[in-house]
Protein backbone atom coordinates (compact mmCIF):
# COMPACT_ATOMS: atom_id res chain seq x y z
CA UNK A 1 0.00 0.00 0.00
CA UNK A 2 1.57 3.04 -1.28
CA UNK A 3 -0.69 5.95 1.08
CA UNK A 4 -0.73 9.46 2.08
CA UNK A 5 -2.74 10.03 5.68
CA UNK A 6 -4.46 13.84 5.60
CA UNK A 7 -6.32 14.94 8.37
CA UNK A 8 -5.45 18.11 10.74
CA UNK A 9 -3.34 17.65 13.62
CA UNK A 10 -4.54 15.23 16.12
CA UNK A 11 -6.84 13.83 14.25
CA UNK A 12 -5.68 10.44 15.10
CA UNK A 13 -3.60 9.45 11.47
CA UNK A 14 -0.29 8.69 14.15
CA UNK A 15 -2.37 6.61 16.04
CA UNK A 16 -4.26 4.87 13.02
CA UNK A 17 -0.88 4.41 11.14
CA UNK A 18 0.49 2.81 14.44
CA UNK A 19 -1.95 0.43 14.16
CA UNK A 20 -1.25 -0.19 10.16
CA UNK A 21 2.45 -0.84 10.94
CA UNK A 22 1.63 -3.08 13.67
CA UNK A 23 -0.77 -5.58 11.11
CA UNK A 24 1.15 -4.79 8.34
CA UNK A 25 4.59 -3.57 8.65
CA UNK A 26 4.28 -1.06 6.07
CA UNK A 27 7.22 1.69 6.60
CA UNK A 28 5.71 4.75 8.11
CA UNK A 29 6.77 7.88 7.14
CA UNK A 30 6.21 10.72 9.57
CA UNK A 31 7.52 13.62 8.82
CA UNK A 32 6.57 15.25 12.75
CA UNK A 33 8.65 12.26 13.97
CA UNK A 34 11.26 12.71 11.70
CA UNK A 35 12.12 16.49 12.95
CA UNK A 36 11.08 15.39 16.43
CA UNK A 37 14.23 13.01 16.30
CA UNK A 38 16.52 15.77 14.53
CA UNK A 39 15.44 18.05 17.12
CA UNK A 40 16.30 15.47 19.94
CA UNK A 41 19.26 15.11 18.35
CA UNK A 42 20.64 19.04 17.86
CA UNK A 43 21.32 18.32 13.67
CA UNK A 44 21.60 21.26 11.57
CA UNK A 45 17.73 20.36 10.17
CA UNK A 46 16.97 20.05 13.89
CA UNK A 47 18.05 23.36 14.50
CA UNK A 48 16.34 24.88 11.96
CA UNK A 49 12.97 23.28 12.35
CA UNK A 50 12.61 23.69 16.13
CA UNK A 51 11.69 27.14 15.82
CA UNK A 52 9.25 26.45 13.16
CA UNK A 53 7.10 23.61 15.40
CA UNK A 54 7.26 25.19 18.62
CA UNK A 55 4.95 28.51 16.97
CA UNK A 56 2.74 25.60 15.04
CA UNK A 57 4.31 26.72 11.97
CA UNK A 58 4.94 24.68 8.95
CA UNK A 59 8.97 23.85 8.16
CA UNK A 60 9.96 25.22 4.87
CA UNK A 61 8.75 23.05 2.29
CA UNK A 62 12.14 22.87 0.31
CA UNK A 63 13.28 21.16 3.64
CA UNK A 64 11.03 18.90 4.12
CA UNK A 65 10.52 18.23 0.63
CA UNK A 66 14.63 16.74 0.28
CA UNK A 67 13.61 15.00 3.52
CA UNK A 68 10.76 12.89 2.16
CA UNK A 69 12.56 12.63 -1.13
CA UNK A 70 15.52 10.80 0.42
CA UNK A 71 13.28 8.89 2.74
CA UNK A 72 11.48 7.43 -0.53
CA UNK A 73 14.61 6.35 -1.92
CA UNK A 74 15.63 3.99 0.99
CA UNK A 75 14.70 -0.23 -0.13
CA UNK A 76 12.46 -0.54 2.41
CA UNK A 77 9.42 1.61 0.84
CA UNK A 78 9.72 -0.87 -1.55
CA UNK A 79 6.84 -2.46 0.09
CA UNK A 80 5.01 0.17 0.47
CA UNK A 81 4.73 3.36 2.87
CA UNK A 82 2.44 4.99 5.13
CA UNK A 83 2.70 9.21 4.57
CA UNK A 84 1.91 10.51 7.74
CA UNK A 85 1.83 14.48 8.18
CA UNK A 86 3.30 14.69 4.63
CA UNK A 87 2.42 16.43 2.48
CA UNK A 88 0.97 19.54 3.71
CA UNK A 89 1.67 22.31 0.92
CA UNK A 90 0.06 21.91 -2.64
CA UNK A 91 3.90 22.08 -3.44
CA UNK A 92 4.80 19.41 -1.14
CA UNK A 93 1.91 17.65 -3.18
CA UNK A 94 3.33 18.40 -6.62
CA UNK A 95 7.19 17.60 -5.69
CA UNK A 96 5.63 13.91 -3.87
CA UNK A 97 3.65 13.25 -7.40
CA UNK A 98 6.75 13.99 -9.05
CA UNK A 99 9.49 11.92 -6.72
CA UNK A 100 6.94 8.63 -7.23
CA UNK A 101 6.46 9.22 -10.83
CA UNK A 102 9.93 8.86 -10.79
CA UNK A 103 10.07 6.03 -8.71
CA UNK A 104 6.97 4.06 -10.78
CA UNK A 105 5.20 3.97 -7.30
CA UNK A 106 2.08 5.71 -7.51
CA UNK A 107 -0.31 6.51 -4.79
CA UNK A 108 -3.12 4.21 -3.67
CA UNK A 109 -4.71 6.52 -1.56
CA UNK A 110 -5.03 9.16 0.18
CA UNK A 111 -7.12 8.67 3.43
CA UNK A 112 -8.73 11.33 5.11
CA UNK A 113 -9.45 11.02 9.11
CA UNK A 114 -11.90 13.49 10.13
CA UNK A 115 -12.54 15.11 13.34
CA UNK A 116 -14.31 18.69 14.18
CA UNK A 117 -11.85 21.59 15.07
CA UNK A 118 -13.48 21.97 19.00
CA UNK A 119 -13.04 18.09 19.40
CA UNK A 120 -9.23 17.93 18.24
CA UNK A 121 -8.44 21.02 20.11
CA UNK A 122 -9.59 19.17 23.66
CA UNK A 123 -7.14 15.89 22.26
CA UNK A 124 -4.21 17.43 21.56
CA UNK A 125 -3.75 19.94 24.98
CA UNK A 126 -4.82 16.89 26.82
CA UNK A 127 -2.28 14.46 24.44
CA UNK A 128 0.91 12.81 26.22
CA UNK A 129 3.50 11.11 23.74
CA UNK A 130 6.09 8.03 25.52
CA UNK A 131 9.64 9.76 25.42
CA UNK A 132 11.00 6.22 24.75
CA UNK A 133 8.70 4.52 22.22
CA UNK A 134 6.30 7.61 20.78
CA UNK A 135 3.30 5.37 21.80
CA UNK A 136 0.26 8.00 21.72
CA UNK A 137 -1.23 8.74 25.00
CA UNK A 138 -3.48 11.10 27.21
CA UNK A 139 -2.76 13.31 30.27
CA UNK A 140 -4.61 9.95 32.05
CA UNK A 141 -1.13 7.88 31.29
CA UNK A 142 0.82 8.21 34.19
CA UNK A 143 3.06 6.05 32.37
CA UNK A 144 3.43 4.82 28.99
CA UNK A 145 1.19 1.63 28.63
CA UNK A 146 3.23 -0.22 26.48
CA UNK A 147 6.72 0.73 27.56
CA UNK A 148 6.65 2.20 30.72
CA UNK A 149 8.18 5.33 29.57
CA UNK A 150 8.33 8.98 30.48
CA UNK A 151 5.15 10.50 28.89
CA UNK A 152 5.42 13.93 28.21
CA UNK A 153 3.29 16.70 26.60
CA UNK A 154 4.59 17.97 23.15
CA UNK A 155 5.88 21.35 23.11
CA UNK A 156 3.19 22.44 20.42
CA UNK A 157 0.43 20.87 22.03
CA UNK A 158 -0.54 23.56 24.12
CA UNK A 159 -3.83 25.87 23.35
CA UNK A 160 -2.01 28.54 21.68
CA UNK A 161 0.07 26.82 19.83
CA UNK A 162 -2.48 24.08 18.94
CA UNK A 163 -5.19 27.29 17.54
CA UNK A 164 -2.13 28.44 14.93
CA UNK A 165 -1.59 24.99 13.83
CA UNK A 166 -5.38 24.50 13.01
CA UNK A 167 -5.36 27.68 11.63
CA UNK A 168 -2.12 26.57 8.93
CA UNK A 169 -3.86 23.51 8.56
CA UNK A 170 -7.23 25.25 7.01
CA UNK A 171 -5.07 27.51 5.08
CA UNK A 172 -2.01 25.26 3.70
CA UNK A 173 -3.35 21.70 4.37
CA UNK A 174 -6.74 21.75 3.65
CA UNK A 175 -7.05 22.14 -0.05
CA UNK A 176 -4.93 19.37 -0.58
CA UNK A 177 -8.36 17.24 -0.01
CA UNK A 178 -9.57 18.69 -2.93
CA UNK A 179 -6.62 18.37 -4.83
CA UNK A 180 -6.26 14.57 -3.95
CA UNK A 181 -10.36 13.95 -4.43
CA UNK A 182 -9.36 15.59 -8.40
CA UNK A 183 -7.11 12.63 -8.38
CA UNK A 184 -9.68 10.24 -7.71
CA UNK A 185 -7.44 9.02 -4.80
CA UNK A 186 -9.65 10.73 -1.52
CA UNK A 187 -11.27 8.16 0.46
CA UNK A 188 -12.52 9.92 3.83
CA UNK A 189 -13.28 8.68 6.80
CA UNK A 190 -15.24 10.45 10.82
CA UNK A 191 -12.35 10.03 12.98
CA UNK A 192 -14.30 10.69 15.72
CA UNK A 193 -15.25 7.57 17.41
CA UNK A 194 -13.43 4.76 19.25
CA UNK A 195 -9.84 4.10 18.25
CA UNK A 196 -10.73 0.36 17.22
CA UNK A 197 -13.85 1.14 15.29
CA UNK A 198 -12.03 4.33 13.39
CA UNK A 199 -9.22 1.54 12.47
CA UNK A 200 -11.92 -0.78 10.89
CA UNK A 201 -13.37 2.01 8.77
CA UNK A 202 -9.68 2.12 7.67
CA UNK A 203 -8.48 -1.13 6.86
CA UNK A 204 -12.54 -1.23 4.79
CA UNK A 205 -12.00 1.89 2.79
CA UNK A 206 -8.59 1.08 1.66
CA UNK A 207 -9.77 -2.52 0.65
CA UNK A 208 -7.38 -4.12 3.44
P1 LIG B 1 3.13 16.70 13.34
O1 LIG B 1 3.77 15.78 14.31
O2 LIG B 1 2.81 16.05 12.02
O3 LIG B 1 1.93 17.43 13.93
O4 LIG B 1 4.22 17.83 12.98
C1 LIG B 1 4.75 18.67 14.00
C2 LIG B 1 5.35 19.91 13.35
O5 LIG B 1 6.40 19.55 12.47
C3 LIG B 1 4.38 20.74 12.51
O6 LIG B 1 3.59 21.64 13.27
C4 LIG B 1 5.37 21.48 11.59
O7 LIG B 1 6.02 22.54 12.27
C5 LIG B 1 6.42 20.40 11.32
N1 LIG B 1 6.07 19.58 10.13
C6 LIG B 1 5.75 18.25 10.11
N2 LIG B 1 5.48 17.84 8.86
C7 LIG B 1 5.61 18.93 8.07
C8 LIG B 1 5.44 19.17 6.67
N3 LIG B 1 5.06 18.18 5.84
N4 LIG B 1 5.66 20.41 6.20
C9 LIG B 1 6.06 21.42 7.02
N5 LIG B 1 6.22 21.27 8.35
C10 LIG B 1 6.00 20.04 8.87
Amino acid sequence: MNIVLLGAPGAGKGTQAAKLVEEFGTPHISTGDMLRAAVKAGTPLGKKAKSYMDAGDLVPDEVIIGLVTERLQEPDTARGFILDGFPRTSAQAVALDAELGKLERPLDAALLVDVDFEVIIGRLTSRRMCRDCGHIGSAADAVCPKCSGEMYQRDDDNETTVRNRLDVYEKSTAPLIDYYRGCDLLVSIDGDRDVDVVYADVKKALGL
